[in-house]
């Protein structure tokens, strides 16, 4: 089997909410997302997502999804899409870093793999655990009364896990921290992501002043050794993600003890197969996880669900339904999120089929 084209469709997905704001006054209405296409000399086709949470998150933007595809896509024609780790070395040697470019492809050769065999992504990454993955909600910067009632919304759709978007003004950020816990049940879980929004001093004040609520502080700082400084003087537990980008920082963070939970985006890693790796160390050391991606929509959730459904219950903190924040379908058979929960497909691949209706024309085409 042969790659003989690769392909990119470019999606506008408008937020249900109108905005997504959250650290530093960040904020998209309408995220840019790229659909990857890999076809085969057989006719076997498979799609994946990339959508960055716009170009001030992570380094990686939309337009350099589609122009890196131009790039490394003539260094993959002829190769067998199933040879998932030779593809990955191949990717590497032909184009360095930029793991966002290189997760679209990865992803969707992961579906021909599953295609090819008659499985789901979610059996050829080690098995189904469990019945369901529990989804948490991210809730958009706000003041701390809206985000209350935001959560007491979501809370009422079936969610029962929830992060919010701090890195703001400290003292507001405490208020939005009390205020949402206090409507929250005690087996509710409460995260505060920072995004990398406060300085070191400012991180300080608000883990002490919340000392008495149950609630996880997440990247608070912009440095590794700022949210180490942090993670040492607080008993909160912490969560790692914009920091750990590669199996590297992985491997120091826990040296360090930095973390109990990690946040694994399959596009900051570089696609299903990088991620899948960090996954399995996270299990064998007993490091939880949140596994989810930095924005999409049904392909890129449909991705999600194969990569949390194949990892042990135990380890599997969060993910969440991109989905659903969303005013647009952009596939057929994702999965769709019922009391809190979402299921990954029994379909061969991840069980997705684009709307070409939505996806509109190829904006990349490399044969
Ligand atoms: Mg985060």
């Amino acid at each position: 089997m042969k790659i003989a084209r690769i392909v990119a469709h470019r999606v506008e997905l408008p937020l249900v909410e109108g905005a997504y704001k959250w650290s530093g006054g960040k904020s998209v209405s309408v995220f840019d997302s790229t659909i990857v296409g890999v076809e085969t000399e057989c006719g076997l086709v498979g799609y994946g997502e990339v959508c960055p949470l716009g170009p001030f998150y992570l380094p990686a933007y939309a337009e350099g999804v589609r122009a890196g595809i131009k790039e490394l896509g003539p260094h993959l024609i002829g190769f067998d899409p199933r040879e998932l780790a030779k593809l990955n070395c191949r990717m590497d040697a032909a184009l360095k870093g930029h793991p966002y470019v290189k997760a679209g492809i990865d992803i969707a050769c992961w579906d021909i793999l599953g295609k090819a065999t008659g499985l789901p992504v979610c059996l050829l990454m080690g098995g189904r655990f469990g019945e369901s993955v529990r989804l948490y909600r991210a809730i958009s910067q706000q003041p701390p009364d809206v985000m209350a009632r935001n959560v007491a919304g979501y809370r009422a759709e079936g969610y029962t896990r929830f992060q919010l978007k701090v890195g703001g003004d400290p003292d507001q950020d405490i208020e939005r921290i009390r205020q949402v816990r206090a409507i929250l049940q005690p087996t509710d879980r409460l995260v505060a992501d920072a995004n990398t929004g406060w300085t070191q001093h400012e991180a300080m004040r608000v883990v002490r002043a919340v000392r008495d609520i149950d609630v996880y502080i997440e990247q608070p700082c912009l440095t590794y050794e700022e949210c180490l400084a942090v993670r040492r003087h607080t008993d909160h537990p912490f969560v790692l993600d914009e920091n750990v980008d590669s199996l590297d920082m992985l491997l120091r963070a826990r040296s360090d003890l930095a973390m109990d939970v990690v946040n694994l985006k399959i596009s900051k890693l570089g696609g299903l197969t990088r991620t899948k790796q960090v996954r399995d160390l996270c299990v064998s050391v007993g490091i939880a996880m949140t596994l989810e991606d930095s924005w999409g929509g049904d392909v890129t959730t449909a991705a999600i669900a194969h990569l949390a459904h194949s990892t042990p219950e135990e380890l599997r903190f969060t993910s969440t339904d991109f989905n659903s924040y969303v005013t647009v379908s952009n596939a057929i058979g994702a999965p769709q999120r019922e009391l809190g929960v979402m299921r990954a497909s029994n379909a061969p691949g991840l069980g997705v089929e684009p709307r070409r209706e939505v996806i509109g024309p190829r904006v990349v085409e490399v044969s």
